[in-house]
C-alpha cells in the first residue's frame, strides 16, 4: 500500500518546493496544487479536474466561483471596497437589515474570521454576564465541550482539549470549564455554579469528525441553558448555512441560539466575513469602542454576503444538501467496504471511520482518491470528512462514490 508519496508533475513540485522553502509549514496538505474552480470541481497546474469533498472546510457551500457572489463582489470591488467603521457605508447599513431579517435577530456584529466571530460571543456574553445577569466581577464562567473546536488564537486554544492545538501555547486564558459533549447530566451538574454566563457549543462537532449529539441533546441543552439563566452560542461556523439540510444545525431540533455565530459560506468562499447574531440585551451590552475589527463591516464583504445567502435560498441548497447527503450515505454504506467502520453525517456534512493495520490508511485512501479525482482530507489520523459544495447533483454523487469506491482497494 502505498503511504505517502504518488507520482507528481513536475510543475506541481515546483509549486509545492516554492512554498515548503517560504511559506509557513503550519498545515499538511494534500500534494495537489489548485489554480481554478468552478461549482463542486476545482481544476489543478496540470489541468486535471476533481471533485471538491471540503469545500474550504465548509467554507464554499454555493459551490466555486457561485456566479452571483462573483457579480456582487466584483461590482462592489469598483465602487467602495472598506471604509472602516468609522464612518457609515451604504453596504453595512443594507447589510444589517437583511441579515438580521434572515435570521431573526435584533442586532449583527460582523467580523472576519470564524474565530474573531467566536471571540466576540465570549466577549459579548462575558459582558452580558456581568451586566445583565450580576456576575462578580472577572469571575465569569463560559462552559465549552471536550474536542471543540472554535478557531486558533490564543484564547480559543486555551479552552481545547486537543494537544495539537494548545501544546507549548500557554499560558492559557482562564474563565472556561470543559464538560463532556453531548452529556446532560454534566452540562446540569456545571449550570450549578451561578457564575456560568454561557455555553459554547458547536451543533455538530465538524473538526472532531463530525461527531453529532443525540437527538434532543441541542434542545435539552438550551432549555437548561434557559432555566439557569445562561446564553446558549451556537458556533455554526461549519454547521450552518445549509451544510447538515437545514439553513442552521439548530433548527433541526428547532433551537433558536440566544447568540448565533456563522462564518465560513458567508462570503461564499471569496473573503473573510464572520457574523455574531444576538438581540438587544446582549449586543448593546457593548458600548461604542469597547469592540471592533477594521476590516469588519466593509462594504464589499456586506453586498458579497447578501449575495451569498441570497443564493443559498434561491437555489434551496437546504434541500439539495439534505436529499444529497441521505443518498451519498445511503450509496456509501451499499458498498460494504470493509475497511469503513462508520459512516455519519447530517445533510452534507459527512465523515467516515477509516480501520486499517496501517495507521496512515486515511491519507493513503485520500491520496488514492486524489489520483482517481477527489479531494478529500483526513482529520484525528482515520477519519476522513466528506463535504462537498451543495450544489451537488445526482450524477455527480454516484461518479464520487463510484471514484471513492476505486480508492478504497488501495487498502486491500
Ligand atoms: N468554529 C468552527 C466550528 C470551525 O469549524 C472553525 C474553522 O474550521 C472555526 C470556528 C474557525 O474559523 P476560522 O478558521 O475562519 O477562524
Amino acid at each position: 500500500m502505498p503511504t505517502t508519496t504518488t507520482m507528481l508533475s513536475d510543475k506541481t513540485r515546483y509549486y509545492l518546493e516554492l512554498e515548503e522553502k517560504h511559506g509557513a509549514h503550519n498545515y499538511h496538505p494534500l500534494p495537489v496544487v489548485l489554480n481554478r474552480g468552478q461549482g463542486v470541481f476545482v481544476w489543478d497546474v496540470d489541468n486535471k479536474r476533481y471533485y471538491d469533498f471540503l469545500s474550504g472546510y465548509s467554507a464554499v457551500n454555493q459551490g466555486h466561483c457561485h456566479p452571483a457572489i462573483i457579480a456582487a463582489l466584483t461590482q462592489q470591488a469598483q465602487v467602495l471596497t472598506l471604509t472602516s467603521r468609522a464612518f457609515h457605508s451604504e453596504g453595512l447599513s443594507e447589510y444589517t437589515q437583511f441579515i438580521t431579517n434572515y435570521f431573526g435577530y435584533d442586532k449583527v456584529l460582523p467580523m472576519n474570521t470564524g474565530v474573531e466571530a467566536v471571540e466576540t460571543a465570549i466577549k459579548l456574553c462575558r459582558r452580558w454576564g456581568y451586566d445583565v445577569k450580576g456576575i462578580p466581577a472577572n469571575k465569569a464562567i463560559i462552559l465549552v465541550c471536550a474536542h471543540n473546536f472554535h478557531g486558533r488564537t490564543s484564547t480559543v486554544i486555551s479552552f481545547s482539549t486537543d494537544p495539537s492545538s494548545y501544546d507549548r501555547f500557554g499560558p492559557f486564558m482562564p474563565g472556561f470549564e470543559v464538560i463532556s459533549y453531548n452529556d446532560l447530566p454534566a452540562l446540569a451538574s456545571a449550570l450549578q455554579d451561578p457564575n456560568v454566563a454561557g455555553l459554547l457549543v458547536e451543533p455538530i462537532q465538524g473538526e472532531a469528525g463530525v461527531v453529532i449529539p443525540d437527538e434532543g441533546f441541542l434542545a435539552a441543552a438550551k432549555q437548561y441553558c434557559e432555566d439557569a439563566r445562561v446564553l446558549f452560542m451556537a458556533d455554526e461556523i461549519q454547521t450552518g448555512l445549509c451544510r447538515t439540510g437545514r439553513m442552521l444545525a439548530c433548527d433541526h431540533e428547532n433551537v433558536r441560539p440566544d447568540i448565533l455565530i456563522i462564518g465560513k459560506a458567508l462570503s461564499g468562499g471569496t473573503l473573510p466575513a464572520s457574523a455574531v447574531l444576538a438581540d438587544d440585551e446582549i449586543m448593546l451590552t457593548i458600548k461604542p469602542g469597547e469592540h471592533g475589527s477594521t476590516y469588519g463591516g466593509n462594504p464589499l464583504a456586506c453586498k458579497v454576503s447578501i449575495a451569498a445567502l441570497t443564493v443559498l435560498k434561491e437555489e434551496r441548497m437546504a434541500e439539495n444538501a439534505l436529499a444529497m447527503g441521505e443518498l451519498f450515505r445511503q450509496e456509501l454504506q451499499a458498498l460494504q467496504s470493509p475497511h469503513i467502520t462508520t459512516i455519519r453525517g447530517k445533510g452534507l456534512l459527512n465523515a467516515i471511520v477509516i480501520q486499517h493495520a496501517n495507521p496512515e490508511a486515511a491519507w493513503a485512501l485520500c491520496l488514492a482518491m486524489k489520483e482517481e479525482g477527489l479531494l478529500a482530507k483526513p482529520t484525528h489520523g482515520d477519519k476522513i470528512r466528506l463535504s462537498p459544495p451543495l450544489v451537488i447533483n445526482r450524477e455527480q454523487v454516484y461518479e464520487s462514490i463510484s471514484i471513492i469506491n476505486r480508492s478504497l482497494h488501495i487498502l486491500d
